[in-house]
C-alpha cells in the first residue's frame, strides 16, 4: 500500500501552486536571515509543545544536524525546548493564540525559527491540519498537528516532516526551474509536496519513504542562499521580525502585523508585545484574518509622512493597517 499524503498547507490541491509565490512572501527575502552568516551568526529554534504532543528528541536532533549543514552559522545552531502548554489551555485556544502567548523569540544576536507541536483532537474548535510552515507575515514559524497521523504517518515520519517544513524557511525549492517556488517536482525529494509513505517498510526496519533528504537542486538552492547576504533592513526586535522601510517599521509575529510609524530608535517592543497579546481577541483584522495594530512616535508631520509611505507598502496587510490608522486620524 502506498499512501500519498500532502505535507504543507502552501500546496494547492494538486500539490503544486498554480502560480508563483505572492510577491509579499518573496520581495524581502526573509529566509536569508536563517541561511546567511550576516547579520546573525547563530540560529536558535524554539520548540513549544502542548502536553502529550511533544516531539521525540530524535526529531529535534535530526533538525539540528540538518541546520548545521544547510545554514551558514559560524557561532552555532541550537534547538531548544520551550514551555509545555497545558492540555486545558490547548483545549480552548486557537493555534495562533498559543503561539502569541508562548513564543519567547531569539536571544540577542540570533536568527530564529519557532515550532509549535499540538494535537487538534484536544480542541473541539480545531480541524486536523497538515503540518505547515508559515511564510507570511512571520516567515519563521512551523505548526505541527500530531493528529495528522494517518496510518502512523505523522509519528513515523515526524523527523522527515519537520525537516521538510524547515526547508521552506531556508528557501529550498524556491528556484522555479525545479518546482513552483515552494515545492520541488522531484518525486524522491524531501521538498516534494506529497510523501510516498509505505508503512509496511517501517515494520521491517526500513525507511518507509524514499524522501528522506533534499535533491541536488534543492541543496543547490540552500547553498546559494547561505552565500547571499541578508537584506540590511531585517532584524529581530524581541520576538518580532522587523522590516525597516523609510520612515516606518513593519513588525510581525505569527498571524500578526504591527505597523510602527516614525523613528525606529525607540520601538516600544514590550508595549507592542502586550498589544499583540491583547489584540488576539480584538477587532482589528486584515482581510486575511491577520491581527493588525499601529503605533506612532514623533511629530504629526513625521507621522503623516510615514503613513503616506506605509500606504504603498508591498504587503497588503501593511497597507490595510495604514488605511485603518488614516481613517482613525480622520475621525472627528
Ligand atoms: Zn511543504
Ligand atoms: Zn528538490
Amino acid at each position: 500500500m502506498v499512501l500519498a499524503l500532502l505535507a504543507g498547507s502552501c500546496a494547492a490541491p494538486s500539490g503544486f501552486r498554480k502560480g508563483p509565490l505572492p510577491r509579499e512572501v518573496t520581495f524581502w527575502q526573509p529566509w536569508l536571515l536563517n541561511s546567511a552568516a550576516s547579520p546573525y551568526r547563530k540560529l536558535v529554534v524554539e520548540v513549544d509543545a502542548v502536553r502529550g504532543a511533544e516531539p521525540p528528541q530524535a526529531w529535534l536532533d535530526g533538525l539540528a544536524a540538518m541546520l548545521r549543514q544547510q545554514c551558514n552559522k559560524p557561532d552555532g545552531v541550537r534547538v531548544v525546548r520551550g514551555q509545555t502548554i497545558s492540555a486545558a489551555e490547548a483545549a480552548s485556544s486557537s493555534i495562533s493564540a498559543l503561539a502569541l502567548r508562548y513564543l519567547d523569540g531569539p536571544p540577542a544576536g540570533a536568527a530564529f525559527i519557532y515550532v509549535l507541536y499540538y494535537n487538534s483532537a484536544m480542541n473541539p474548535a480545531l480541524k486536523t491540519a497538515n503540518p505547515h510552515a508559515v511564510v507570511f507575515p512571520y516567515p519563521c514559524a512551523i505548526f505541527i498537528d500530531r493528529n495528522y497521523n494517518q496510518a502512523g504517518f505523522g509519528d513515523v515520519l515526524g523527523g522527515v516532516i519537520l525537516r521538510h517544513e524547515v526547508g521552506h524557511l531556508l528557501g529550498a525549492a524556491r528556484d522555479p526551474s525545479h518546482g513552483d517556488g515552494a515545492h520541488c517536482r522531484n518525486q524522491d525529494c524531501l521538498m516534494n509536496p506529497v510523501f510516498n509513505y509505505i508503512p509496511e517498510l517501517a515494520a521491517i526496519g526500513e525507511a518507509p519513504t524514499p524522501q528522506t533528504w533534499f535533491c541536488g537542486d534543492c541543496l543547490a538552492d540552500m547553498a546559494r542562499w547561505r552565500a547571499s547576504p541578508a537584506p540590511a533592513n531585517l532584524r529581530f526586535r524581541g520576538p518580532f521580525l522587523a522590516r525597516r522601510e523609510g520612515r516606518y517599521t513593519v513588525m510581525t509575529m505569527p498571524n500578526t502585523v504591527h505597523l510602527h510609524l516614525g523613528g525606529s530608535g525607540s520601538l516600544p517592543v514590550e508595549l507592542m508585545r502586550k498589544a499583540v497579546r491583547d489584540a488576539g481577541a480584538g477587532p482589528l483584522r486584515s482581510r486575511e484574518g491577520f491581527i493588525l495594530s499601529v503605533s506612532a512616535t514623533g511629530d504629526p508631520l513625521t507621522v503623516q509622512a510615514a503613513l503616506n509611505e506605509a500606504l504603498h507598502d508591498p504587503a497588503a496587510p501593511v497597507r490595510q493597517a495604514a488605511q485603518l490608522y488614516r481613517s482613525k486620524l480622520a475621525a472627528p
